[in-house]
């Protein structure tokens, strides 16, 4: 996939966390209560402050912490649509550059890691 940096994937972001994800943004420095928050339905998200991700930086226009992001961030644009069918977000302009073995990679690892994230949401 080519991605134009755009950063729309940045901007009011919903992005789910695993407990591995935020282990490893713990270990760059970050406290949990900054970027995450808890939703009711047990699942944390990334925070936003001013309409965009905690982490991104507005005057780089650009991930602080691009290397250790969420692997939701990583996925996407690849999604899962409610009905559990794997879909390309139409709001990332590069969706049509995903080829389509990227999409069944994306797809096979993004189940994986919602499953851990609901097995993680029942034990809270
Ligand atoms: S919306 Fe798509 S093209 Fe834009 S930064 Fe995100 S992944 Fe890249
Ligand atoms: S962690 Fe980085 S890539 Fe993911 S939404 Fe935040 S700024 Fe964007």
């Amino acid at each position: 996939m080519r991605c134009a940096h755009c950063r729309r994937c940045c901007r009011e972001t919903e992005m789910e966390l695993s407990e591995g994800d935020m282990a490893r943004l713990e270990r760059r420095g970050h406290r949990r209560q900054d970027f995450a928050v808890m939703g009711e339905d047990g699942i944390p998200r990334l925070r936003n402050a001013d309409g965009w991700c905690v982490f991104y930086d507005a005057g780089a226009g650009r991930c602080r912490e691009y290397r250790s992001r969420p692997l939701g961030c990583v996925l996407y644009p690849v999604n899962m649509a409610e009905d559990g069918v794997i879909i390309v977000d139409e709001l990332c302009p590069q969706g049509g550059t995903l080829s389509s073995r990227e999409l069944a990679e994306r797809g096979r690892r993004l189940r994986s890691l919602l499953d851990t994230i609901d097995r993680e949401a029942e034990k809270r």
